[in-house]
């Protein structure tokens, strides 16, 4: 390949269901080596399977990949040059191909019936058509050349199989993995072209990634022992020279490192593993999606792209375009990745934080009409989101954090704070609601001082009054800074709380 080829890749799913997060994470690396080359990003719908396929799972690919904010330049929905963009549709470019790999004697007409091959895997429980036994076998290189064209032309169905050498080193640079070898006698002659004329993956991959002029192919390490096969086609194919570079991205893994993660991983254990909410249309079951549970795109995204890259340093949070910048795929690891859900919460927790209050703001009201609030002015709504965003691990988590900003508790958690509860206590807050009614500047610093020197004249400590005060406002210990919370909460509604709470401490 020349160094002037201009950049393209494809993320090339197959659309059987919802997208799980190493497919998206897929996606991403080829957007983000597109991107950071100035290249196109392609998606390319794997639908030749037609007995996998599914309604409903092609827009959810679409969904997914817009909701990450990584939409290819070129798809189904926005077709480029280099059409159609499904390969079910692309169905009539392929049997040449196989055709012509006959001819050059690379592949074969193979005209066992399902139900023979049946028979030879109960025979024996290993078996794989191959050169060891392809002459055993019922195809055009084990009968005379006049029985295959009877059986052609008597319309006999067939599939086309790849004639893999027996006895050859298969090898190609892998942009992660560096120089990686097979031996072809242990990869099976795979079908190319099935008896349906559908072309297989194997055939329908290399066809679609030399006719849509890829550059490099990132996908999935479980493809690596396709790859030969997929070698060899662009070798038989005579386009040697314009194969793509090929990048076997890591597993990823599940929690404890033992073995790849799967969606019954995600049940069992309690956490995601499918982008977004899938139901599935023959039985209607769902399965639970990141984006449903309440992570950001941005957090998502970000959790994805460190999962199994780094960029040398010991940062962790990057934007989609800091890691357009800084995307090398020399700096992708070998190893598999272990999935860990709970740095997955701290990423959309950091996420809450660094977020403009305006694109949560809408949510954010949601979640309060929910609550049956309404009518909340903006600029309220705007800080008091502001003193909790950094307690939030899901924007969800807003109303267990916040309702006290919005309804007035009516449940105090004085448990523990009763016991030591007394005269000279009361009459403090007593007086800090004089002081608090004359108090012309209603700030947080401001009150923060009043209520502290007030403490320290009283001859109290100051452990023993933070925590009732919090108490009388919040209705528990928790939330932001108290005078903040002060301040927010405006001074009538402050004084009426100290008052309606003071009595339940007696
Ligand atoms: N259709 C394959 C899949 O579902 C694509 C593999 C590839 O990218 O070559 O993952």
């Amino acid at each position: 390949m020349s160094s002037q080829k201009r950049v393209r890749v494809r993320f090339a799913p197959s659309p059987t269901g919802g997208l799980h997060l190493g497919g998206v994470r897929t996606a991403l690396f080829n957007y983000l080596f597109a991107r950071h080359h100035q290249g196109d990003f392609i998606l390319r719908i794997e639908d030749t399977d037609q007995t996998r396929f599914v309604p409903g799972a092609e827009e959810y690919i679409n969904e997914c990949l817009n909701w990450c904010g990584i939409t290819p330049d070129e798809s189904p929905q926005n077709e480029g040059a280099y059409g159609p963009y499904r390969q079910s549709e692309r169905k009539a470019s392929y049997r040449q191909y196989a055709e012509e790999l006959i001819e050059k004697g690379y592949a074969y007409y193979a005209f066992d019936t399902p139900e023979e091959l049946e028979e030879e895997r109960k025979l024996q429980p290993n078996f794989r058509y191959s050169h060891e036994n392809r002459l055993n076998l019922r195809n055009s290189l084990s009968l005379p050349p006049e029985e295959t064209e009877k059986l052609l032309a008597e319309g006999r169905p067939y599939t086309i199989r790849i004639k893999m050498p027996a006895e050859e080193t298969v090898s190609f640079e892998d942009m992660i993995r560096g120089r990686v070898s097979f031996e072809s006698g242990l990869v099976d002659d795979k079908v190319l072209l099935k008896a349906d004329g559908m072309p297989t993956y194997h055939l329908a991959v290399v066809v679609d990634d030399k006719a849509m002029d890829i550059s490099h192919i990132f996908r999935g390490e479980e493809w690596l022992p396709s790859a030969p096969v997929h070698v060899l086609l662009w070798e038989y194919l005579g386009w040697n020279d314009q194969m793509p570079k090929w990048a076997h991205l890591p597993l990823i893994l599940k929690p404890d490192g033992n073995g790849k993660l799967s969606k019954r991983d995600g049940d069992r254990l309690g956490f995601p593993v499918y982008a977004m909410n899938w139901t599935d249309p023959k039985t209607g079951d769902l399965t639970k999606g990141f984006r449903e549970m309440g992570f950001m795109s941005e957090a998502f995204v970000n959790m994805l792209g460190v999962l199994g890259w780094n960029d040398g340093t010991e940062q962790e949070l990057f934007s989609l375009s800091e890691l357009i910048e800084k995307f090398d795929v020399s700096r992708v690891n070998k190893s598999g990745a272990k999935f860990d859900f709970e740095k997955a919460k701290w990423f959309n927790h950091e996420w809450i934080k660094k977020s403009d209050n305006a694109e949560l703001l809408p949510q954010l009201k949601d979640i309060l009409q929910a609550h049956t609030v309404s009518d909340v002015p903006e600029g309220y709504l705007n800080n008091v989101f502001s003193s909790v965003k950094e307690r939030l691990t899901f924007v969800e988590d807003f109303w267990a954090q916040a309702s006290f900003f919005f309804v007035a508790p009516d449940n105090f958690d004085i448990e523990a704070v009763k016991p030591k509860w007394n005269e000279q206590k009361e009459s403090f807050f007593k007086e800090v609601i004089d002081l608090f009614k004359q108090q012309p500047d209603w700030k947080a610093t401001v009150l923060e001082v009043v209520f502290k020197e007030k403490i320290a004249n009283s001859g109290l400590k100051m452990g023993e009054l933070m925590m009732p005060y919090r108490i009388m406002l919040v209705g528990g210990k928790f939330g932001p800074d108290v005078f903040q919370i002060t301040e927010l909460l405006g001074q009538d509604e402050v004084i009426r709380r100290i008052e309606k709470a003071l009595p339940l401490f007696r």
